[in-house]
């Protein structure tokens, strides 16, 4: 087999433009050696229109602008509970759905196939909600976009940032009826990672309830202490109670957080900055300064309105929000500073290459272990030195 490289390798987000746009299955998906997946062209198949090499985002940017405008959002207490910060992409989600439109998010229904999905009603949104840390599926979705904005039905997408540039490439022009919207990244785990990691648990809680998986949770909810955590949350066994492993004792979370385990292109990623690709950037808003009056432990969303688009669709949607749903304006340096990825993306720490060189071998577990070695002992330092100062 004669495969060719469709843009520079380090390059390809995995957004899978090219794929959706080659008529002739001429785009064949490779893997890495971490599982991540590359297309690539089999020239046995390929007849040189250069479509994909044209859609790609990595040969072609898509154009990008900064924010307009900036909200805080955070949802009643019904919604914080089910989503992952302060509700916004389920906001937007069912003032589209309730309205006759469409939404395509990520679903982690079946958490060992993460891939985005189209919905259509109010009742559907569930399957989108919650960050699922890993990179989402999107082959043959942009088809199914074209299709429904064609047929003259309202669309909104929700993705990672690279996914919106995918998209916007595949589509090659405008869509009135389109809106994008993308969530600040920190970058992605491949689904072969995650699956390892739920295998690995399995050996300890061989009944594990995989659709029970989660990576961060609202502790405490209902106390003034109530905060987001991060870690490996699942059900040991049907009707048991949740189980959390600390994120620096997960190796799926410790690579995560540790930025170890990113596809190589979110190390260089061109979005990770203030400038977006998308109508709306949604993200946690963790520099939100306390005179907002929002409750931040629960998750409180920020807003970013960057498109004419956008800021037309956002009022529309703030003219029929729901009662409950808390929003003000905020300045837009505040959800800038308080949001690494809004300023550069994911640095690349002699700890990613130790983990590949080591990972072949040794696995994830291991490998992780090893290569974050010095950030796992800080974290359960801190930890200790926290539970010492609370019995004092
Ligand atoms: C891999 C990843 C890294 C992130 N890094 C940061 C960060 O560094 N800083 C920050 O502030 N926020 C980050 N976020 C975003 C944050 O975790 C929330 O997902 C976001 O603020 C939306 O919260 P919500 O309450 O509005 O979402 P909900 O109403 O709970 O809905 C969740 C939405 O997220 C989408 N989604 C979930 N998982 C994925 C995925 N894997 N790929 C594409 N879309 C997905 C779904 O389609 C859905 O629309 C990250 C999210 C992901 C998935």
């Amino acid at each position: 087999m004669n495969y060719q490289d469709i843009c520079p390798h380090d390059s390809c987000t995995g957004c899978m433009a090219c794929l959706s746009s080659c008529a002739h299955t001429a785009i064949v998906l490779t893997e890495d050696s971490l599982g991540f997946a590359y297309p690539k062209i089999d020239t046995s198949k390929c007849v040189g229109c250069g479509l994909c090499e044209a859609v790609c985002p990595a040969n072609h940017p898509v154009s990008r602008l900064f924010p307009q405008k900036c909200y805080a959002l955070a949802g009643p207490e019904g919604l914080l509970r089910d989503t992952a910060s302060g509700g916004a992409a389920t906001v937007l989600s069912r003032h589209v759905t309730g309205r006759g439109g469409v939404v395509y998010g990520c679903s982690g229904e079946d958490i060992r196939d993460v891939r985005h999905i189209r919905i259509q009603s109010v009742e559907e949104i569930s399957r989108l909600q919650g960050s699922k840390y890993v990179q989402s599926k999107t082959e043959g979705i942009f088809r199914e976009v074209r299709k429904d904005l064609s047929d003259g039905r309202k669309v909104l997408f929700i993705g990672t940032p690279c996914q919106i540039g995918g998209l916007r490439n595949y589509l090659r022009r405008d869509w009135d009826n389109l809106i994008t919207v993308d969530l600040v990244c920190h970058g992605v785990p491949s689904q072969r990672l995650l699956n390892e990691n739920i295998d690995n648990h399995k050996k300890r809680y061989p009944r594990l309830v995989e659709d029970s998986v989660a990576f961060r949770l609202k502790k405490d909810f209902d106390s003034p202490r109530a905060r987001i955590s991060y870690g490996f949350y699942f059900r040991p066994a049907p009707g048991e109670d949740l189980k959390s492993i600390r994120w620096y004792d997960d190796p799926f979370m410790l690579g995560f957080l540790g930025a170890a385990t990113m596809r190589t292109s979110c190390y260089e990623c061109p979005y990770a900055y203030n400038v977006r690709a998308s109508d709306l950037t949604l993200s946690d808003f963790w520099g939100l300064g306390r005179d907002a009056g929002f409750k931040s432990g629960r998750g409180v969303s920020s807003v970013l309105v960057n498109t004419s688009r956008g800021a037309g669709f956002w009022q529309e949607v703030l003219s029929a929000l729901p009662a409950g749903i808390g929003v003000r304006e905020r300045k837009i340096q505040e959800s800038i500073t308080g949001n690494g990825q809004l300023m550069c993306p994911t640095r690349r720490y002699p700890s990613v290459d130790l983990f590949r060189s080591l990972y072949p071998q040794e696995g994830l577990k291991k490998a992780i272990f090893k290569s974050l070695r010095r950030k796992r002992l800080k974290a359960r330092l801190l930890r200790y030195i926290k539970s010492l100062k609370k019995l004092l």
